[in-house]
């Protein structure tokens, strides 16, 4: 038992150093996140506040695909066919909605002639 003490004792004292370098890294990586999650704050304080709540909680419970395209006349995301009405309001940016169906944000992609 005493041997097996010991020899843990080396083994920590051995990895010594690569924990001590691990840590710093890990401080930096987390000094780099803290400022880019500022930049990003002050990014989004010049959005609509009910857009960006609503944005915040797709995010909460899904990891990717918040903001979609409209493909055609569906949602890119589900492919549910999207009211004309709402289509062109948001053709025309008089509109930022969500799709009735899997609830993305949606948007017009830019029209290729
Ligand atoms: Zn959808």
């Amino acid at each position: 038992m005493a041997q097996l003490e010991g020899r843990l004792a080396e083994m920590r004292a051995a990895q010594e150093t690569q924990r001590a370098e691990v840590n710093g890294r890990r401080q930096a990586a987390e000094g780099v996140r803290q400022a880019r999650l500022a930049e990003r704050d002050a990014m989004a304080g010049s959005v609509n506040r009910a857009l960006r709540q609503r944005y915040e909680r797709l995010r909460t419970v899904k990891l990717t695909r918040v903001v979609m395209a409209l493909d055609g006349a569906a949602c890119s995301a589900c492919f549910t066919t999207v009211p004309l009405n709402r289509r062109n309001q948001i053709r025309a940016g008089t509109l930022i909605d969500a799709c009735e169906s899997c609830g993305v944000i949606l948007f017009a992609p830019e029209e290729i002639e």
